[in-house]
């Protein structure tokens, strides 16, 4: 269970320097006389088409079209500059400035609103998979050469796009994940048809650090505070960052305490540090690491369908399942808090690609594709009830969402 005490501290962190670091749509302190503005916006990749359409979330008005390859993935940068629309089957990732920046003014932050833009770095690989951001670089895993792309953000938005390849290596669907000059990436089985058998950490040449630790299957990560988590089939391993320039170390840690299931998707916390996972099909586990790992399973109603922690209520998660009830997680209580029904039925039945809805957070609401209406539905995050739609052609499925807030002023 997490404290209240500690979440009441990390609040507090939160609202000083939290919102710049993660967009996460705090009011931050500025002059007196300043104005103040919020402005998110989304961006939606189509189930069929290859196509990122982007809307503001005051308005509802189109924001750009991004016609690409592919259906995408879409990952965002920590700071919600950029969009990396993932397209493994063609080998490509576009990339998308979102338009909403953050300049830190110390005691404040400005906000800038410019057009979203398609940028014209290319980025190819043979089916590039997995993009994960940390220590202020970008690691893009390559599935289909083993490759991992390094990267800062700066460089893709001023088109001076030279990452760095490292080969740490055989071809799988594999990850990297950059913390301080390491990476900790994924190690495939010798045999490829076998399930990737663990995680190790490479330095800044791609050469091996230490042992691999056993993580079967691994698939999913998440970073809270300075913490990466990871996903294996039999429990999780939790990577700490190495002091001194020293190498990270992993612990896995079981979990079969929880009975049948296994975590292999995760998100972590930004105010608070604590990660949030799948658990079998119809579960979710809060895990707060520490010297003594905890879970708590909260086990849900019906399958899920997606989830998504609230940036801003450090407290909330939200979980969709598939009978259309949309619930809030109180991760601090470990609770189902509050459920609502917010679209028809989504079964989990059929093929796990099939369109369901995706959920992200902007502000004070939740934006929720609904595939099969063609809208996306704004729902508040204090009452979950739909306050408006965005109606969107085609089959809108993955979302993301950027903006927060900032001063709006003249600087001399
Ligand atoms: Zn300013
Ligand atoms: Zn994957």
């Amino acid at each position: 269970m997490i404290s209240l005490s500690r979440s009441t501290r990390a609040l507090g962190l939160c609202a000083a320097v939290g919102a710049l670091a993660f967009g996460t749509g705090h009011s931050i302190p500025a002059m007196a006389d300043d104005a103040h503005e919020a402005h998110y916006r989304l961006f939606v990749g189509d189930h069929a088409d290859g196509v990122v359409r982007a809307f503001d979330i005051h308005d509802g008005a189109a924001a750009g079209t991004f016609e690409i390859d592919q259906t995408p993935a879409l990952t965002r940068s920590e700071s919600g500059r950029t969009l990396f629309a993932v397209q493994g089957d063609t080998g490509k990732v576009a990339v998308i400035s979102t338009g909403i920046s953050f300049e830190d003014h110390g005691d404040h932050a400005d906000l800038k609103v410019e057009d979203a833009a398609l940028l014209d770095v290319a980025i190819e690989g043979v089916k590039p998979a997995h993009v994960v951001e940390g220590s202020g670089r970008i690691a893009l895993f390559d599935d289909g050469s083993g490759d991992v792309s390094l990267f800062a953000e700066s460089g893709v938005l001023d088109g001076n796009f030279e990452p760095r390849i490292l080969k740490p290596g055989a071809a799988h669907h594999g990850l990297a994940a950059p913390m301080g000059d390491h990476l900790v990436v994924s190690v495939p089985h010798e045999n490829a048809d076998e399930p990737r058998v663990g995680l190790k950490v490479v330095d800044a040449d791609g050469d091996q650090v230490g042992e691999v630790v056993s993580c079967p299957g691994v698939h999913g990560q998440a970073q809270s505070a300075r913490l990466f988590a990871f996903g294996c089939r039999d429990g999780i391993v939790i990577a700490s960052p190495g002091t001194g320039g020293e190498a990270p170390t992993l612990r896995h840690v079981p979990t079969a305490d929880l009975g049948e299931g296994n975590v292999s998707t995760l998100k972590g916390g930004t105010a608070m540090t604590y990660f949030l996972g799948n658990y079998g099909p119809s579960s979710v586990v809060v895990i707060e690491p520490g010297d003594e790992t905890g879970f708590t399973k909260i086990d849900l109603p019906t399958r899920r369908v997606d989830f998504a922690l609230d940036p801003a209520l450090p407290r909330n998660a939200y979980v969709l399942t598939e009978d259309g009830q949309l619930h809030l997680i109180d991760i601090v209580a470990g609770t189902i808090a509050q459920s609502a029904a917010v679209t028809e039925p989504y079964s989990m039945d059929g093929h796990w690609r099939d369109p369901r809805p995706r959920l992200a957070v902007a502000g004070d609401r939740i934006a929720l594709t609904d595939p099969r209406e063609g809208v996306v539905r704004l729902i508040s995050t204090e009452t979950l009830e739909e306050t408006g739609t965005i109606e969107i052609e085609g089959t809108p499925y993955t979302i993301v969402t950027v903006g927060g807030s900032g001063a709006v002023h003249d600087h001399e």
